[in-house]
């Protein structure tokens, strides 16, 4: 199926979160209370106000004494989504998959609180979260309003760096490829790209390590 695709190539993000912050104010969520826990990241995960998040993790480096990491993480909008394959054995088609590929949560998943730990469950990454004002799961919906407008999304938009792109399916995938030569060639021919075949997020990075989540 075509559709579009978010590239995000984690080697150029600077980590300024202007993604997180501009999903915050296009979606109109407020702040999640949060505290200091050893990391610049904030907050510590995804929830029912925070649609997307950048990821900081440190690892130790042959090269230099220390590696940071910054992920930008949201809704990978799987091309078969686990979440949807779950949801449809309590309640069919709460879920739908957009003429984009836009993985949507329906009115239809109001009341699915005591399904809501399973509904977690069955997501790889365990995106989508409880919301106590929606009274349902949520998580990204790939900007479906902007995009049926012929718009980019909000957190696409707002990244400055080009680490964030959100296009066709076929710019996407050549973008990414493009990107991974000219990573490989850089960095001593590390770089891969991750769930090519699986998602609607394809992530380029560099180190199997940066794929990883900080250890709260
Ligand atoms: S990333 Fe998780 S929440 Fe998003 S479509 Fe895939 S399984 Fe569902
Ligand atoms: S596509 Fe829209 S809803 Fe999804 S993370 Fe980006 S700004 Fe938020």
């Amino acid at each position: 199926m075509a559709g579009k695709f978010f590239f995000i190539d984690t080697t150029r993000c600077t980590a300024c979160r202007g993604c997180q912050i501009a999903c915050k104010q296009y979606k109109k969520h407020s702040a999640s209370k949060t505290k200091q826990y050893g990391s610049y990241q904030n907050p510590l995960d995804l929830d029912g106000n925070t649609f997307r998040l950048v990821r900081f993790s440190e690892h130790p480096s042959k090269e230099n004494s220390m590696v940071w990491y910054f992920f930008t993480e949201a809704c990978r909008h799987c091309l078969k989504p686990p979440c949807k394959k779950k949801v449809d054995q309590i309640k069919k088609d709460a879920i739908i998959v957009n003429e984009f590929g836009a993985v949507l949560y329906t009115e239809k998943m109001k009341g699915l609180e005591k399904s809501s730990k399973a509904i977690k469950q069955a997501c790889p990454w365990s995106i989508p979260n409880w919301s106590k004002e929606e009274k349902q799961m949520v998580k990204c919906n790939m900007c479906y309003d902007r995009v049926e407008a012929g718009l980019p999304t909000a957190c696409a938009k707002a990244c400055p760096t080009g680490a964030l792109n959100f296009g066709d399916e076929a710019d996407m995938k050549k973008l990414a490829q493009e990107r991974l030569a000219a990573v490989k060639k850089k960095f001593g021919g590390r770089g891969e790209i991750l769930d090519l075949e699986d998602v609607r997020a394809l992530y380029l990075i560099i180190d199997e390590q940066a794929k990883y989540r900080p250890v709260a």
